[in-house]
């Protein structure tokens, strides 16, 4: 398909005056090459399905749109939906726009085919998503996830053990998935600009670990990285039978959450379960 002409971003938000919103976290992005190698992250879009979370006034829409992808989105911020309107009819058939709280809306039953997730959300938004997409029953109805998060975020999902940024996001992201950081974005990038950096992050599923239940590794990693300071004979004191299953898993209580790696933490919780 051919691009349709479509006015500056700037203009269209300067024409139907969509000022950003603190209390909805919005922080646009207008760099059309940074929204191009956002839509690139994924792979090749073209005639796929995709689902947005948190469009705006539809940058990251337009470069998704322009790979050629099947684009649903939700939009929470009603001044933004005219916007969409106009580019959902530059794109007849390719964008439809549902106002909404994705956090309410289950969207899961929209989709024929598995589809790529892209977002450029609120971080507190980003990170309940991400808990409740990841806590699903597997194999995932999505695709991938690809995802702008807080630098500082983006590195707790990412992080390996014996890194201060290893913790509970850490396991409950790669006990059942491949995460990698796909992109630092400068917070200059953003308009207006949030005080932190921030990076995309790519999350692709992998086969899920058989007999373990999300539950009780959610348990296991919220007590042990609650007192991540303290010996694992401590701080799993909260969670019954853990302590007794450390010996079966031969991790030595002595050590501290943040040296049991995630293949650890899953026989833990295998043990818990049996
Ligand atoms: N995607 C646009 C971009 O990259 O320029 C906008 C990004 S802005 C950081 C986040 C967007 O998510 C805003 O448009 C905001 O209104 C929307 N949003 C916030 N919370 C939401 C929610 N719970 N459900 C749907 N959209 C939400």
């Amino acid at each position: 398909m051919t691009a349709p002409d479509l006015p500056p971003l700037r203009e269209v938000i300067r024409a139907h005056g969509l000022q950003a919103s603190r209390a909805l976290g919005q922080n646009f992005l207008f760099d059309s090459n940074i929204l191009g190698r956002i839509a690139d992250i994924p792979g090749d879009l073209a005639g796929r399905p995709v689902l947005e979370i948190g469009p705006g006034p539809g940058g990251l829409t337009r470069a998704l749109l322009a790979a050629g992808a099947r684009v649903i989105a939700i939009e929470r911020d009603h001044r933004c939906i005219p916007v969409l309107a106009e580019l959902a009819d530059a794109y007849p058939g390719y964008l439809e726009v549902i106002e909404g709280d994705a956090l309410e809306v289950d969207l899961s039953a929209r989709f024929g085919q598995k589809p790529s997730i892209v977002a450029n959300l609120p971080y507190n938004v980003g990170t309940a998503l991400l808990v409740s997409w990841l806590s699903a029953p597997w194999t995932p109805w999505w695709r991938d996830l690809t995802l702008m998060f807080q630098r500082e975020v983006a590195d707790r999902i990412v992080a390996e053990p014996n890194t201060a940024a290893y913790g509970r996001l850490s396991v409950l992201a790669q006990w059942r998935a491949a995460a990698r950081i796909a992109m630092p974005v400068h917070r200059s990038a953003f308009t207006p600009p949030p005080k932190i950096m921030s990076a995309v992050v790519h999350i692709v599923p992998v086969e899920q670990p058989r007999d373990v239940a999300f539950s009780s590794l959610e348990r296991l990693t919220a007590a042990a990285f609650g007192q991540r300071r303290k010996m694992l004979r401590q701080s799993l004191k909260a969670v019954p039978g853990a302590v007794a299953a450390l010996e079966r898993c031969g991790i030595a209580p002595t050590r501290r959450a943040e040296t049991v790696s995630v293949e650890e933490f899953v026989a833990l919780a295998r043990a818990l379960d049996a």
